[in-house]
């Protein structure tokens, strides 16, 4: 988020007070004032005036609706009121830029991916910031109220100021997209690494819904984690990512673009990980891989079908990954461990080898519970965005914004 100053004392107890209310409104919905009370621990007088406020700016609405096991008239219960606001989502990924539109519940309006080269004469801001204006322009029929924006991007991010250092793929320095896209719009603006984002997509949709402790691992163009620690994503709202990714994993391995060598993503990123099969593959005259084009998917359907060199790639990237995730169940204790990845088309090979690692370099006290399981999401698409938007909706912060008008 960009930080616009630190609200004072009282404006934050309000705002939190508001957030709670709109997230249990969400979770509970339809729900009576009274019940609201009980659950936020809050006085009834201060229900009434969060709820009339939330009423007055059309953020819920009021609806009738029968009470388990009472058979007297309907009770007036509160549900949110998401249709008439929206969100820009945005994804940038290699080579791609993902643009939706979503409204306040997350349902989607209108997606569209769109290609967004490397190589280019206009610098990589200018071109996001007429895709985005170009994407307002072709879809303003469909555009209600809008309350914010949210990008997710791989790469080293300063989230509180908006600033991009350098991603990957993209020659990219300081690029301050976060103050461009708010001197622009008047929207707040807010920016998250892609792999957090996507956590905190999990946690609160998806396959980490409910748990208190998960790492989370993802295994694509980039290699990171997400960390979610007492029911809370870790350094959501921070600079800082779970960088394992950027882990040393061979001293004398390629040269990553975070300028070190041998860092994990250079041996089990998509692209790496199909580059050493590819030189595999030059000294294999009987392997499957030679039937079709090498990617990801046929990579994992001639591992599934027993292909002894597809199978040791995977399992090579699983041993690379489940050693520092193994070092990360030490730290973390947790429940499970999620699997973002387009190998867990080969999960039945992927993910025991993730697992087995965990088993023999952790604590047996800490490793003998924890399961590897998928993630629910792609990390394709807007979802992440959306659960940045969700996020502010909760912490009161992006709600302040929309009851100030
Ligand atoms: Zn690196």
């Amino acid at each position: 988020m960009i930080a616009d100053g630190q609200p004072g004392h009282i404006d934050q107890i309000k705002q939190t007070n508001a957030g709670a209310v709109y997230r249990l409104i969400d979770q509970l919905g339809p729900v009576s004032r009274i019940e609201l009370s009980k659950r936020a621990q809050l006085a009834p007088a201060s229900i009434t005036k969060i709820v009339r406020e939330l009423l007055e700016a059309h953020l819920v609405k009021e609806t009738e609706y029968q009470e388990i096991g009472s058979r007297g008239r309907p009770a007036i219960g509160l549900v949110l009121d998401t249709e008439a606001w929206h969100f820009l989502s945005v994804r940038i990924s290699r080579g791609t830029i993902t643009l939706a539109l979503r409204d306040l519940s997350s349902k989607m309006v209108v997606e569209e991916l769109l290609p967004l080269v490397a190589e280019h004469d206009e610098s990589l801001l200018q071109r996001i910031v007429d895709e985005i204006d170009h994407f307002f322009i072709r879809h303003q029929s469909k555009l209600e109220r809008l309350t914010a924006i949210a990008i997710t991007l791989p790469g080293m991010i300063d989230t509180a100021s908006g600033i991009v250092h350098r991603m990957p793929f993209y020659d990219v320095q300081e690029m301050a997209l976060g103050p461009a896209l708010e001197a622009l719009t008047g929207l707040p603006v807010y920016l998250q690494h892609d792999i957090c984002a996507w956590t905190m997509a999990e946690a609160l949709y998806g396959a980490s819904r409910g748990s208190m402790n998960v790492i989370q691992v993802v295994i694509d163009h980039n290699v990171g984690a997400g960390v979610i620690t007492n029911g809370r994503v870790l350094h959501a709202g921070s600079r800082s990512v779970v960088e394992i990714g950027h882990t040393q994993v061979d001293p004398y391995g390629k040269r990553c673009y975070c300028g070190n060598h041998g860092c994990l993503e250079t041996v089990a990123s998509i692209e790496n990980m199909l580059e050493i099969a590819q030189q595999r593959l030059r000294g294999s005259m009987t392997s499957r891989l030679h039937d079709a084009p090498l990617c990801v998917e046929s990579l994992c359907d001639a591992a599934l079908a027993g292909d002894r060199l597809a199978k040791d790639i995977i399992l090579g990237v699983g041993h690379s990954v489940g050693r520092i995730v193994a070092i990360m169940v030490n730290l973390f204790n947790p429940e499970k461990i999620l699997v973002g990845s387009p190998l867990n088309r080969a999960a039945e090979i992927l993910h025991p080898v993730i697992a087995s690692c965990i088993r023999q370099q952790s604590l047996p006290a800490y490793s003998e519970h924890v399961k590897v399981e998928s993630t629910q999401f792609f990390n394709q698409g807007t979802m992440p965005g959306a659960a940045l938007v969700k996020d502010a909706l909760y912490n009161g912060s992006l709600l302040v914004k929309l009851l100030q008008g």
